[in-house]
Formats: C-alpha cells, sequence, structure tokens
C-alpha cells in the first residue's frame, strides 16, 4: 500500500500554486494523498504570514496535527517568521519549501501540474521592490522577479492542452512584470505577446494590479481584448490620504479612482474589486469615515476587507495607537455591508442577460466578469468547461442564481 500524506494550504493563489507542485513532487515520490491526517504518514502545513492572524492560523493547525498525529513526519513550509521547536517536523522558509523536492523526490514544472485546476494559476512573477509598512512579503519572497514570456507561454500552451479555457495570471506584485527583464518590458507587453500566441484559445484572469500600475494604453487594451476577462482586482487598503501615506502606499485616493472610473467608463460590464485594511494604527474615527465616504464614491463592485493585525518585523507593528480589536471589528462590519450591497447591485444589472463562464462545479458557474451563478440543478459537463449561463435571481441572502442556455 502507497504511503499517505495530508496537505494543507493556507494564504495566496502562489501558496496554493506551490502547493501544487509539493503535491506532485509527493505524488512522484510515491505518496497518496489523503484527506484524514490521522492515517498520514507525512504531513505538510503550506503556512502564511502575510498577518500575525494568518501565521497564528498555520501554526495553531499544525500544533492540532500534531496532536491528532504525533507519529507523522511534518513538514511546516512557506511563509513564517518564528520558528517553534515541534518534534518530527523540518521547517522550509520561503523558497525552501522546494528542497521538499531533495526530501522526497522528482518536483514537476509548471506546466506539468496544470491539468488538475478548473481555472489554472499561471506564475508569471515573485517577489516585490516595494515596502508598504504593514508587509512582510517582500521579506520572504524577495525582490521582484519576472518569468521570461516564453515560459509564461509554455504554461499557458499547458492550460490549452488540458483543455481548460480560462488561466489566472499570479504573483506577488504582477504590475512589475518586466522591469527586471533585458530588455525591460512592461505588463502590457505581455499580454499583447500571450494575444498574439493563444488566438482566442484561453481567457486570461489578472489576479491583482496596483492601480498606478495602470496606465491609459492598458485600459486601452483591455477595452479591445478578447482574451482578458473582464474583472479587475485592484488594492485599495485605505480610502484615507493620511494612512495610505502611513502605509507607504504609492497612490492617492483620487489617484485610485481616477483609475477606476477610467475603467469603469471604458467597460462597464467589468467588475472591479478592491482590498481594504481596517484598523490601521493610528486609524481615527475621521480616517475610517473619509475611507467609507470615499469607497461609497467609487464604482467597486466588492471588497476584500481585513483588520488589519500587527506583523512582526514590520513598521506598522510596532506603530503608536493600535486600534482595539472591538473597534476593527465594528469597522469591517460596516465596510462589509457595503461590499455585500454594491454585489448585489452589480450582479442585478445582469439580471436576465447571458454571459459566458466558466463551469467551477457541476451546479456553480463563474461568469466572465466574477459573478458566481448557482445552477438550480446540477450538470453532467466537465468542471473547467466554457458555458453560457443567464442569471435569472438574487436570492434574499445574496446569492445569485441562473440556468445555463
Ligand atoms: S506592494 Fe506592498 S503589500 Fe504588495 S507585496 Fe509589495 S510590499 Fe506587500
Amino acid at each position: 500500500m502507497n504511503k499517505l500524506f495530508y496537505i494543507e494550504t493556507y494564504g495566496c493563489k502562489l501558496n496554493q500554486l506551490d502547493t501544487e507542485r509539493v503535491r506532485n513532487a509527493l505524488h512522484a515520490a510515491g505518496y497518496t494523498e489523503t484527506d484524514d491526517p490521522e492515517v498520514a504518514e507525512l504531513i505538510v502545513v503550506n503556512s502564511c504570514a502575510v498577518t500575525g492572524n494568518a501565521e497564528k492560523e498555520s501554526r495553531y493547525r499544525l500544533r492540532r496535527l500534531q496532536r491528532a498525529n504525533p507519529d507523522a513526519r511534518k513538514y511546516f513550509i512557506g511563509c513564517f517568521t518564528e520558528i517553534q521547536n515541534l518534534p518530527d517536523t523540518v521547517f522550509l522558509r520561503g523558497e525552501e519549501k522546494f528542497q521538499i523536492q531533495e526530501l522526497m523526490g522528482h518536483l514537476p514544472s509548471y506546466p506539468e501540474i496544470q491539468e488538475k485546476h478548473v481555472r489554472p494559476l499561471v506564475h508569471i512573477q515573485n517577489g516585490c521592490d516595494l515596502n508598504c509598512t504593514y508587509c512582510i512579503v517582500p521579506y520572504f519572497r524577495g525582490s521582484s522577479r519576472s518569468i521570461a514570456r516564453d515560459e509564461v507561454l509554455d504554461q499557458v500552451k499547458a492550460v490549452i492542452h488540458a483543455g481548460r479555457k480560462e488561466a489566472v495570471l499570479t504573483g506577488i506584485h504582477l504590475g512589475t512584470w518586466g522591469k527586471d527583464l533585458t530588455p525591460k518590458q512592461h505588463f502590457l507587453d505581455l499580454l499583447r505577446f500571450l494575444d498574439k500566441h493563444t488566438v482566442n484559445q484561453l481567457k486570461i484572469r489578472i489576479s491583482s494590479l496596483d492601480s498606478n500600475e495602470i496606465p491609459d494604453d492598458l485600459i486601452e487594451y483591455l477595452q479591445n481584448s478578447e482574451i482578458v476577462q473582464p474583472h479587475f482586482h485592484i488594492p485599495l487598503q485605505s480610502g484615507s490620504v493620511g494612512i495610505l501615506k502611513r502605509m507607504k502606499r504609492r497612490y492617492s485616493p483620487n489617484q485610485f479612482l481616477s483609475v477606476v472610473n477610467k475603467i469603469h467608463g471604458a467597460i462597464p460590464e467589468a467588475c472591479l474589486g478592491a482590498d481594504v485594511i481596517v484598523g490601521f494604527p493610528g486609524e481615527t474615527d475621521e480616517e475610517f469615515k473619509e475611507c467609507f465616504s470615499f469607497i461609497s464614491k467609487t464604482p467597486l463592485d466588492y471588497l476584500h476587507v481585513f483588520p488589519f493585525s500587527p506583523r512582526t518585523g514590520t513598521p506598522a507593528a510596532t506603530m503608536p495607537d493600535q486600534v482595539p480589536e472591538p473597534l476593527k471589528r465594528e469597522r469591517v462590519k460596516q465596510l462589509k455591508a457595503l461590499s455585500d450591497d454594491r454585489r448585489k447591485q452589480f450582479a442585478q444589472r445582469f439580471i436576465g442577460k447571458h454571459r459566458t463562464g466558466i463551469l467551477i462545479y457541476p451546479d456553480l458557474v463563474l461568469t466572465d466578469n466574477y459573478i458566481s451563478v448557482h445552477l438550480n440543478t446540477s450538470t453532467d459537463i466537465s468542471p473547467g468547461s466554457e458555458m453560457r449561463v443567464k442569471p435569472t435571481h438574487i436570492a434574499s441572502q445574496g446569492s445569485v442564481h441562473g440556468i445555463l442556455v
């Protein structure tokens, strides 16, 4: 009988992709995956340290798994700051995680792993050159490194070969793609290159782009693009001028507004989303109100709202006037309510209209513009297929329902 392994993943899309590589390495080394940690001989936790809470959760799970199965060999991999001594546990930080290859066997290249994802991730970049005061990521991932466009194309071709219809371009800081290459290139060059070589065989979704990295020529391209999905996630983090400065973000609320308004004007059917951190150190009631009223003026269709959690080793962790947790929770609640309203308003615009989308589960289609449409009956078509769907109504709790057309 094969040896069994169990794996858990926390954090970003890049971590999910890394997990996929580790999973394949373990398969290649003769292991079989189990969803029961108690019977596994090998347990892997791919951790995230983007916030203090994220790291705490990864560690909490590792300790629980240690109690559940003290005899298993354990790997704690990914992004973490503090080493804890746990018996039978190997800690592999950041890129060290791929030493698991030496320990466990062959590590497959990215193209080999695409078949498993319904919407495969295509890795185009790693690391970040900036120093946002709340963020630990550059510490783990190092400076920005781009993947050469031919290698990106190899990944994209593997996605097409696997019969998938959509790929998600992923990395830590996508807008910096190409800056470290010789000759220097821009993210737009990569999109044009992929456009030319995929000739409509695949749709591309951009996981995230900073507002100050979306120039007018990129918006013009996106407006006319046949391959890029009309869905743009543009981190905001705060709508307060003072807080953005204390976060060392490189744009002002007005610059952000100008960019999202341009995209909304050029591509009205596009879904626009943003990350927001509330309770940043020193955030006053006035600054939170400034943030809330700023977001109310934007055309954003959803928010990912996070309470600030101090990350040891970052400047923000030791800033004065840390905001009490109950106040953070209250502010999160207010922005989430705004986000829920916006999501519903956005979906409402497409009720009764046909959209293309990808079948994610037998009863769920994700439209090109990021509406999750629940089907009334399951289909036996394989997940990953491209579908036409018509949203028909929104249930009281906000879920969107519809039919295949
Ligand atoms: S841009 Fe800022 S938040 Fe994003 S990875 Fe770089 S340092 Fe972190």
